[in-house]
């Protein structure tokens, strides 16, 4: 990570003036994706804020069947912040970045553990990036539950001893439908379409799986 922060950080002050520079955003941006590609992801493209696509039934999904991780993750539903307030703060943003992760099912649980907490480094890496380059707003969302992805098996910390908080508190983060964000749609809108898919999905659509997250950078 020592070199990739040397070759893809800037550490820029924040500037006093109003609007941000359209020139050095292009090329920032350009920068992000370089870096996304670096850091494992198979596919990443700029999205704008018409390209993304938000539905508070996304969450509804979370609840209706019930997922494994609903009540049990500080970052998952009902705990997460609820899709229609939080619409309002992710219309504030204008420009992203889309990251797709190509897999297979997993066929051990290592393996799957291993590809999840690498999306959760790799966004956290992007999201500093920009940070660091003066878009301090720069905010990423994952994919699936933080308590698969990074604690395993272990109960949420946050939850059962809140006096201790997170175990991961600069990786861990809500997934982008935990947020509202419709994940097929907007995956669709970037040229990406992806299968629903389940225990139950036949063979071909299971090896060719997708993981999808977005850095909201401004
Ligand atoms: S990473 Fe943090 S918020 Fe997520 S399950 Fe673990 S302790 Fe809870």
């Amino acid at each position: 990570m020592e070199n990739l922060k040397e070759k893809y950080l800037r550490f820029r002050p924040v500037s006093a003036e109003p609007e941000i520079n359209e020139d050095r955003l292009t090329a920032d941006l350009t920068r992000y994706l370089a870096l996304a590609r670096e850091l494992g992801a198979s596919d990443a493209t700029v999205v704008e804020r018409e390209d993304w696509h938000l539905d508070p039934r996304v969450t509804l999904k979370c609840a209706v069947p019930r997922c494994r991780n609903y009540s049990t993750c500080a970052n998952c539903p009902p705990h997460s912040p609820g899709a229609t307030e939080t619409a309002v703060l992710i219309d504030r943003y204008r420009k992203g970045i889309l990251l797709r992760w190509q897999y297979q099912r997993e066929t051990s649980r290592d393996e799957g553990a291993g590809l999840r907490r690498a999306t959760y480094v790799s966004l956290a890496a992007l999201e500093a990036a920009a940070f660091y380059d003066g878009y301090y707003l720069a905010c990423g969302f994952g994919s699936g539950s933080c308590r698969l992805s990074l604690c395993g098996d272990s109960l949420c910390q946050e939850i059962t001893e809140p006096h201790k908080g997170c175990r991961n508190p600069l990786l861990a983060r809500p997934s982008m439908e935990a947020m509202g964000f419709d994940v097929f749609k907007t995956a669709a809108q970037a040229g990406w379409i992806l299968n629903p898919a389940g225990r139950g999905c036949p063979e071909d659509i299971a090896a060719n799986l997708s993981r999808i997250a977005i850095v909201l950078i401004v």
